[in-house]
């Protein structure tokens, strides 16, 4: 029952899920390169309609990267120097990289000990802390949804509108995971995602999109990811006899998802909910066989969680992490320093009480396998080393 299974054990399994869709991405990839249609191809545009419906927005927006998916509304909103922009510092880089692209000051917000989460007290007292500086402006919330569940929008995007600050849901990780059946969008301004392959939706390369219900901020972001293009609200009352992408209208990028991207992600999008549903099994059953042994994962009450992540809190989870590798068995810590530990984020403010829980949950955490294709022997196995591992240390 609990032997090691045959084959190498992946962290996240991509073969598996590339063997599972098989020729469907042979054929949309190849229609493509058929096509020639590289770039800003029909697939781009089909994509981003059926991203917008499967997150219940408006609109989608795609573009290069996950990272210029959160860039992308703040240079849309105008936010700059002067500004504040509040993330929390247990997330990945690129949530808080950008607000120094910008030339905004970010603040660092402290996390929930249960959700890992923002914790919306922090962020509350972040704010009255920078209003009573009176040097900056709050302006933006970029709120995480972390190892694949929401973060507590109900209560973040009151206190957004309290403070009339805007809100940004960097679901890189959560893209999919649902509150009360809602996705983020029915709280926040913006939702943004990755599709770097190991996200819970990743395609074949980098890609990520912006999803909003704002036809305006929909057309700037389409501009800002094409130079700065002219768009249609840009022309209106103007005749320009050239392609509006030779008129720039405002200092943009080079940010687009390649067709060959969208193709692969429309093949992707199709199974993705039952995906969503094979990992809730794989993480059922580790809940249930290791709640007794090390402090296994809280989704949000009525939250629904993609699972990008598999995460649980152990005190010598180092020990756990080399006593895994032995066996065979990968695993990650998510994230060993914190960003406001790190040197380039120095400038950054943090949240008045500082972030205890950040800084606990760093030295405690580890991720062990997850995808939707992990068969049951190879889980049992996995389960079976970890209790393995967790007896012998209480038994010191
Ligand atoms: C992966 C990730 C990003 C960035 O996505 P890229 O596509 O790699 O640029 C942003 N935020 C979070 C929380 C992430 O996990």
């Amino acid at each position: 029952m609990t032997n090691k299974p045959q084959k190498p054990i992946g962290f996240i399994d991509l073969k598996a899920q590339r063997e599972f869709l098989g020729q469907k991405i042979d054929d949309a990839v190849m229609n493509v390169v058929n096509s020639c249609a590289f770039i800003m191809g029909p697939q781009v545009q089909e994509f981003e309609k059926q991203l917008a419906q499967f997150g219940q927005a408006e609109l989608a927006l795609s573009c290069a990267n996950g990272t210029d998916a959160i860039a992308l509304p703040l240079m849309a909103w105008g936010v700059g120097y002067g500004d504040a922009v509040f993330c929390p510092s247990f997330t990945f880089a690129a949530t808080a990289e950008i607000i120094p692209w910008v030339g905004a000051t970010g603040v660092f917000v402290d996390v929930l000990p249960d959700t890992y989460n923002m914790d919306p007290k922090s962020l509350e007292a972040a704010i009255e802390m920078v209003l009573a500086a009176g040097k900056l402006t709050p302006k933006v919330v970029i709120a995480v949804d972390l190892f694949g569940q929401l973060a507590d929008y109900p209560a973040i995007s009151a206190i957004c509108k309290k403070y009339g600050l805007k809100l940004i849901s960097d679901s890189a990780q959560g893209f999919g995971a649902t509150l009360d059946g809602k996705h983020p969008m029915h709280w926040a301004d913006c939702q943004t995602t990755s599709f770097f392959p190991a996200k819970p939706l990743g395609c074949y390369g980098d890609g990520g999109a912006v999803l909003t219900n704002s036809e305006t901020d929909w057309q700037i972001m389409d501009s800002l990811r094409i130079h700065g293009k002219a768009v249609k609200a840009d022309l209106e009352g103007r005749n320009f006899d050239h392609d509006p992408k030779y008129m720039n209208m405002r200092i943009g990028m080079n940010s687009r998802l390649d067709t060959i991207q969208a193709a692969v992600l429309i093949e992707k999008l199709a199974v993705f909910q039952d995906e969503i549903g094979k990992r809730n099994m794989v993480a059922a059953r580790y809940n249930r066989e290791l709640g007794g042994n090390c402090i296994v994962p809280t989704v949000i009450q009525n939250g629904i969680s993609v699972w990008a992540q598999y995460t649980i809190e152990l005190r010598n989870r180092d020990g756990l992490s080399a006593f895994l590798r032995e066996k065979g068995i990968p695993s990650a810590s998510y994230y060993p320093i914190p960003m406001h530990r790190q040197g380039p984020y120095q400038d950054f403010l943090t949240a008045p009480n500082g972030l205890p829980i950040t800084e606990k949950l760093a030295d405690v955490v580890i991720s062990l396998p997850m995808h939707p294709y992990m068969d049951e022997e190879t889980q049992s196995y996995i389960i079976a080393s970890v209790k393995e591992f967790c007896e012998a240390q209480q038994s010191i």
